[in-house]
């Protein structure tokens, strides 16, 4: 659900576990599908809420284990995925106060970790999927010392080796390399 119940906030402020396959979380769509990322296991989330007035006062933890293709070999591999977030849900303001007074509040929701709600509940699956999205790498790499493609034959390096030379003589390097190392 992702949900929190403002009645369900006690002095105490709530706890909540929950987890979450990500098809529930509509914003993970966009990954999943274009960019080849799977979760491969649901959504674990933790969540601490505080009530002051009407203003929330969220923290909480988002984990789970993503397949994702390395960004150097293509080839998908699995990591874990763990993000942390915070965010302030106030109410929202009803249109039919002055308009301008609510685009400055829609600004400022951009701004700062400002979750806008209304009636009795606040919807997180839109604001924890923000965040699992920047805690995905953004070159993620199987392994530190991934080999990569050979950029002339394509094979993957990390299991086979090419016989194409690293440097062809004839290659645009080929003259860089004379200047640097001068035969004498
Ligand atoms: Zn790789
Ligand atoms: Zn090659």
């Amino acid at each position: 659900m992702l949900r929190i119940h403002i009645g369900s906030i006690t002095e105490k402020g709530l706890n909540l576990e929950e987890r979450e396959d990500s098809a529930a979380l509509p914003l993970l769509g966009a990954v999943t599908g274009d960019e080849g990322i799977d979760f491969t296991r649901p959504i674990q989330v933790r969540i601490h809420a505080t009530l002051t007035g009407q203003t929330v006062l969220i923290h909480g933890t988002a984990e789970s284990e993503v397949r994702i293709p390395c960004s150097r070999c293509l080839e998908p591999f699995d990591m874990k995925m763990e993000t942390g977030f915070s965010g302030t849900a106030v109410p929202e303001v009803p249109s039919m106060i002055d308009p301008a007074a609510v685009d400055d509040i829609e600004l400022f929701a951009d701004d700062m970790d400002v979750i806008l709600y209304s009636g009795d509940s606040i919807d997180l699956r839109d604001e924890i999927a923000q965040q699992i999205l920047m805690a995905l790498p953004f070159k993620p790499l199987c392994r530190d010392a991934c080999k990569g493609l050979c950029n002339r034959c394509g094979v993957n390096l990390n299991k086979t080796a090419c016989q194409c030379r690293p440097q062809d003589e004839n290659g645009p390097f080929a003259v860089l390399k004379t200047r640097a190392f001068p035969k004498k």
